[in-house]
């Protein structure tokens, strides 16, 4: 089979198009574009192609184009590691010069923390009271490991447990603490608080919030805290399942409104679900949490109208 040259120009001018499209920041991505558009212009004109010399030149500028991105990424990773770290402006905390007042104007990619008209945590009130989906739940014993990672205590869970709403299923990646809550209910706030981070096929982030009052000792709570890493930054996986159901509460009335993270970088788009029942932990517990981060909740960002519906 034969195919007409047109067909080979539109994949040359594909493979030009996707390669200007990709910024040219470093002076290495220049030099490797060269060869592809000169070998652009070697081909045969005046005859038509044969498939195979069709497909060996489509791999050729695939090819480059895998060399060229590579070659990109290596640079900026050198250029990243050649960066001093202090002038990288990565950190972040909950007072002072570095506190959440600070955030958007520490680093460029952090904007969202100051401009975002959907930042999280809220003062949850006005909402309106509709019948919502009961959220499927479908948590099982898993295998974890646990983070201090100089801002919270995090487990991160393996894959597989999920829930689903609104015909979409969220997995589970991780859930942390804050003291006190940082979502409030008509102005109360909470000992603290357990954020289940979860993400959906296309990436999009649902956080499930629930909110801890001092009471009867928390089984799961205690399960994490046994397993602490001595040491920050440090991951501990133990031998033990954790099942990341024990967290949620027996009733399962929620409130629901969009959000963002509430850390840098304040990414919006997140889906917010609060439970109404708070889960108990006992004043040891909390304590033990308060011995590592006495403090760790932003403040309350504006409502900006934004709809709150919640469980009749
Ligand atoms: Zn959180």
């Amino acid at each position: 089979m034969r195919l007409p040259i047109t067909l080979l120009a539109c994949a040359g001018l594909l493979a030009q198009a996707s390669l200007a499209k990709e910024p040219e920041k470093l002076p290495g991505s220049r030099v490797l574009q060269t060869p592809v558009k000169a070998e652009a212009q070697q081909k045969p004109a005046g005859r038509d192609l044969t498939e195979a010399e069709v497909a060996a030149m489509v791999k050729a500028r695939l090819e480059a184009m895998r060399k060229a991105r590579a070659a990109r990424a290596a640079a900026e990773a050198k250029a990243a590691e050649a960066t001093p770290k202090g002038k990288r402006s990565e950190h972040w905390s909950y007072d002072g010069d570095t506190g959440p007042a600070k955030w958007g104007k520490i680093n460029p990619a952090w904007a969202k923390c100051d401009s975002g008209s959907r930042q999280s945590p809220i003062d949850i009130r006005d909402g309106i009271r509709v019948d919502l989906e009961p959220i499927a739940f479908a948590y099982g014993p898993s295998g974890f490991h646990i983070v201090n990672n100089g801002h919270t205590v995090q487990v991160n869970v393996v894959p597989g447990n999920r829930f689903m709403l609104t015909g979409r299923s969220y997995e589970l990646q991780q859930f942390h603490f804050h003291r006190p809550s940082e979502e409030r209910i008509e102005g109360r706030s909470f000992d603290m608080v357990a954020h289940l981070v979860h993400k959906d096929e296309e990436g999009r982030l649902a956080v499930v919030a629930v909110l801890i009052q001092e009471g009867e000792q928390h089984p799961g709570i205690q399960a994490v805290w046994n397993n602490l890493p001595l040491e920050k930054y440090q991951p501990l996986a133990p031998v033990i399942q954790f099942d990341p159901a024990v967290m949620l509460p027996q009733r399962r009335e929620y409130y629901t409104f969009m959000g963002s993270l509430t850390t840098p970088p304040c990414e919006e788009g997140v889906l917010w679900i609060v439970m109404k029942e708070p889960i108990q932990a006992s004043r040891h517990q909390l304590d033990i949490f308060a011995r590592l981060y006495p403090m760790n909740a932003r403040p309350v960002q504006a409502h900006a109208g934004r709809l709150i519906k919640e469980s009749n």
